[in-house]
């Protein structure tokens, strides 16, 4: 029998007969990938400057993060919770470390991450805070991308997630983002908590007025009001520091992460807070089946040993500046807004960007537009500084019109 030829039609012919469309992806395929680089079936090589959405930060196929997820897979790789495992509390101390805060509790994905805080946030409003249960409310900002779920799209604003899967959960306020007032004047005594993102990746690499975040803590501290940071996105140096609330030296009282966690090997995520939230989780009130699973763990460990280690976030913030400093010199009128934060950069045109992306793609560059008209660039943090080099002169090349 002959083995049909496997091509980049024959491949997304297969995925789109099949497989429900709810993406839409360029036409490429990527059948190998190491570092920055992937490579479709036809030999092709791109730079990757998506970085699935910064959940490879650390490139593809991180040589010691696979030695670890590898190592791992010899020993065991799922338990439950119905049991312990050797790694789920190194896991949680290290990430109890790298956030400064008490007490963690693992999911797998980012949506899964954002419900759990919302409903740590909602007990801690009726426990804690002393609201009715049933009357929290919980403070949410327009443009928001904070997952998939029924419960996590009662809190979006884009009418593309959320049309016919009503009804949607009760209790969200929407205010707009970037302004504090407007959540100072959205608190009532029910309110339990202020969910945002440090920096809106999905609405446009949209970059909040220098204080707001400073300004989100101090009316959450005021009003008894807990404030959660979805960093799901940019956490874990995408944005130059640790953690983007750290640009202004914020602490949250949740942290919702993921991505970049699971060293772009797994979907993992956790939510970090102090006992007096966490804690109100008693047994059997919460959980996950695959959450803080020892794989998971193992590859999660190594991920931030590695962030610390080669200092990621001075690394992301250098690289992030060199990146903009290049798309500045790009002659183009159609170029309206370059903005950013360390390695999370936006280049909004005045008309569609798809035209756009199709150029960089002929030009070896692997990017998606966003909202239509913004381009986002995020590649591995970890980038080499020659492979940056390249990549910048093939967007130039790309986007000079
Ligand atoms: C991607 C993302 C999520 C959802 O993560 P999934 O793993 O896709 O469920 C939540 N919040 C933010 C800010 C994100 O970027």
């Amino acid at each position: 029998m002959t083995e049909e030829k496997r091509t980049t039609g024959s491949i997304i012919a297969e995925t789109e007969l099949y497989g429900a469309h709810n993406y839409h992806p360029k036409r490429v395929v990527i059948s190998s990938a190491e570092g920055a680089v992937v490579t479709d079936p036809e030999g092709r090589r791109y730079y990757d400057m998506l970085s699935a959405y910064s959940a490879l930060n650390f490139g593809h196929r991180h040589p010691e993060i696979v030695a670890a997820a590898k190592e791992q897979l010899d020993r065991v790789t799922l338990t439950s919770r119905a049991f312990h495992n050797e790694l789920l509390g190194k896991f949680c101390k290290k990430l109890c470390e790298l956030t400064g805060k008490e007490c963690v509790l693992p999911m797998n994905t980012g949506a899964e991450a954002v419900e759990t805080a919302l409903k740590a946030a909602r007990r801690w409003g009726v426990m804690e805070k002393g609201i009715a249960d049933g009357e929290q409310e919980i403070i949410c900002c327009d443009g928001n991308f904070h997952g998939r779920t029924v419960t996590v799209i009662s809190m979006s604003t884009d009418e593309t997630a959320r049309k016919a899967f009503g009804p949607f959960t009760p209790g969200f306020r929407v205010v707009e983002y970037g302004k504090a007032a407007a959540i100072a004047d959205a608190v009532t005594a029910n309110t339990a908590a202020v969910i945002l993102e440090p920096v809106q990746g999905e609405a446009g690499i949209i970059v909040p007025p220098e204080g707001y975040l400073k300004e989100v803590r101090e009316i959450c501290t005021r009003n008894n009001v807990l404030m959660i940071a979805d960093e799901v996105q940019t956490g874990f140096a995408r944005t130059g520091d640790m953690f983007a609330c750290m640009h202004e030296g914020v602490t949250p009282d949740i942290y919702v992460l993921g991505k970049a966690l699971g060293g772009g090997i797994m979907p993992v995520s956790a939510v970090v807070a102090d006992r007096d939230v966490l804690g109100l989780f008693e047994p059997g009130s919460h959980g996950s089946t695959f959450g803080g699973n020892p794989l998971a763990c193992a590859v999660a460990l190594k991920a931030m040993e590695i962030l610390v280690r080669d200092d990621y976030p001075a690394t992301a913030r250098r690289k992030g500046e060199k990146f903009v400093a290049a798309l500045r010199e790009i002659r183009n009128p159609e170029i309206v807004d370059i903005r950013g934060r360390g390695l999370l950069v936006g280049v909004e045109f005045s008309v569609p960007a798809a035209p756009y992306v199709e150029r960089l793609i002929e030009n070896g560059i692997l990017a998606k537009e966003t909202h239509e008209r913004t381009v986002r660039f995020a590649p591995p943090v970890n980038i080499s500084d020659a492979e940056l080099d390249d990549a910048l002169q093939r967007i130039k090349r790309a986007l000079t019109r």
